[in-house]
């Protein structure tokens, strides 16, 4: 399903934050891809940036358009970095996997839709816990537009919404690192019925457990 340029685009003449978010393999890279290669089809100056952990993914971050203009991702591991990075002049920035990034990249994405820039960021809203992840929650608030994309459950073939992170093909304990770099880990698309996290305990808990005192 290809989504719709944002509403905003046509009554809009300032910046303003577009989030793509949803469990891995749903296709968000795809889709800020194609908003990038629309917005280089139009004349605008993009940057994009790709956080990055491992070099696992090098090389897929070029994004090329009909007429022959391009661009390649460039890697950072610090919001500090877009901010340097990102040149006068630029219409158009896209982030790729910003769930790694620091807080700090909510004031820097907020600055950049003030002057005039519209920001695409792409990342997973949840850990492999089911938890929400990095500073994707308060990017989802700042944020003019949201798509949450779904991918299809391994195990059943309903909509996926949860990382499933598996261990020698076992389900990982909740105990383990939100981010393991070049670890020997896979991760597999489920719906929340599939999902499995050994150490919690959800089905079984009362629902007043999940609530604290006084709330
Ligand atoms: P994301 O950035 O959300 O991780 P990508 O854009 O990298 O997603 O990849 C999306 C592609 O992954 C889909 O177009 C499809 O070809 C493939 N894919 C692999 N496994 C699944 C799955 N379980 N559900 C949906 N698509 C999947
Ligand atoms: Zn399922």
């Amino acid at each position: 399903m290809a989504l719709n340029a944002p509403l905003l685009h046509r009554h809009q003449q300032g910046g303003w934050i577009e989030v793509i978010t949803g469990v891995m393999f749903s296709g968000k890279s795809e889709e800020l891809m194609r908003r990038v290669r629309r917005s280089l089809i139009a004349g605008r100056r993009v940057q994009a940036f790709k956080s990055h952990l491992d070099d696992r993914y090098r090389g897929r971050y070029e994004v090329s358009s009909h007429d022959g203009s391009g661009l390649a991702a460039i890697p950072v591991s610090t919001s500090r970095e877009i901010a340097e990075r990102t040149p006068p002049g630029i219409q158009v920035v896209a982030i790729d996997e910003a769930q790694f990034l620091d807080l700090g990249i909510v004031p820097v994405v907020n600055a950049m839709a003030d002057r005039g820039i519209r920001v695409i960021l792409s990342g997973t809203d949840m850990d492999f816990r089911g938890e929400p992840f990095g500073p994707i929650p308060a990017l989802l608030a700042v944020a003019e537009q949201v798509d949450k994309l779904h991918a299809i459950c391994v195990r059943c073939g309903e909509l996926a919404t949860r990382n499933q992170r598996l261990i020698d093909g076992e389900p990982a304990p909740a105990e383990g690192p939100t981010i393991q770099v070049g670890g020997s880990e896979s991760y597999e698309a489920r719906c929340r019925g599939c999902h499995q996290v050994p150490g919690t305990q959800r089905a079984q808990t009362s629902l007043l457990d999940e609530a604290p005192p006084g709330s």
